[in-house]
């Protein structure tokens, strides 16, 4: 597989540990799929308002050095390091993926992250696995019927919708190039690869953004609703009414392109186990009492730091736990 050639000049800003272990564990989310009211395009990410804007080019125009916060100087370059060494600290380093040598194929990385919209991880990944059973080649997607696609897929949730999307897919790379892959993506720049997918119905600039990261290894920080909620609360957007995209596009121009990808996979994962910092104080996994992360309005205290630095001794025991559930996770998510 050839390297992928990112046209943007990556920015070395201050030295940073190497990663040693890796994680891939960003999208599981809240189920809420009950609800028919959800549609993908919008569960994927950003547009929570039922009023699109225009087409959804205008979604993917994003650019991880256009901020809708130019003034805003949060996060610095030193906060975003000083938030990765402090969950470091808690949930262990992290391993980017240093080529795509490792990636699965494109097609099936947009698949799989389709399915794993509004779901868990775990849910996504047996709905994935399913399908590619049953459908072991896109051909066989392609010329199934809606219904036996959905039968795979009704794991996750809103199968008709995703098996819509999905086959939509497949019909468009046929009739445009008449090949079932995505894999020329890997010779696109970043945006014009955000452009080329958040074209199709269903894909929107989160889903993008975890393609670009996870399989393509693209500097990106997608912004999946841990990472909102822990940016906001961080002020590393001005407000807290600033919306998921707001947030990706401000985080995605500041955060050093370096450990994005370690930054986002440690804040999900920080996201869903401290009680500090889960959704309404409620850890969907072995929950930690001790929140590594300093929250102020002027940035990082150090001294502060320091003070929670010892405190993770106390705690030693739990976190190995979380580090050995972050390493088996590692195994399963990584592709
Ligand atoms: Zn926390």
């Amino acid at each position: 597989m050839k390297k992928p050639k990112s046209k943007r000049k990556r920015k070395p800003i201050l030295s940073s540990p190497p990663p040693i272990i890796g994680s891939y564990d960003l999208k599981e989310q809240p189920r809420t799929l009950k609800s028919k009211k959800i549609k993908i395009e919008n569960s994927d990410g950003f547009i929570k308002n039922k009023k699109r804007r225009g087409k959804k080019k205008s979604t993917s125009s994003s650019s991880s050095s256009s901020s809708p916060f130019p003034n805003y100087s949060r996060p610095t370059p030193e906060e975003a390091y000083q938030a990765l060494e402090e969950l470091e600290s808690v949930h262990g380093k992290i391993q980017k993926p240093k080529s795509t040598k490792d990636s699965i194929p494109v097609l099936d990385s947009l698949i799989r992250t389709i399915l794993s919209q509004n779901t868990t991880d775990i849910t996504s990944a047996r709905a994935f696995s399913q399908l590619k059973t049953r459908f072991p080649k896109f051909e066989d997607i392609e010329k199934a019927s809606l219904k036996a696609i959905e039968a795979e897929i009704k794991c996750c949730g809103l199968a008709e919708k995703r098996a819509q999307v999905i086959q939509t897919i497949l019909h468009t790379l046929r009739k445009e190039r008449n090949e079932l892959s995505l894999e020329y993506l890997h010779h696109y720049n970043d945006e014009d690869v955000k452009k080329e997918l958040c074209r199709f119905k269903g894909v929107g600039p989160k889903t993008a953004a975890c393609v670009l990261m996870f399989c393509l290894c693209r500097p990106e920080f997608p912004v999946d609703t841990h990472v909102w909620r822990i940016t906001k609360n961080l002020k590393w957007v001005p407000s807290q009414s600033a919306s998921r995209e707001q947030t990706y596009m401000h985080l995605n121009a500041r955060i050093p392109d370096e450990i994005k990808y370690q930054l986002h996979v440690l804040l999900v994962d920080h996201g869903k186990c401290c009680k500090k910092c889960a959704k309404n104080h409620k850890p969907r996994r072995q929950p930690i009492d001790y929140c590594p992360l300093t929250f102020s309005n002027s940035g990082i205290s150090t001294s502060k730091t320091k003070k929670k630095k010892n405190n993770v001794k106390v705690v030693k025991t739990e976190l190995i736990k979380v580090k050995m559930e972050t390493k088996v996770r590692v195994k399963k998510e990584c592709m």
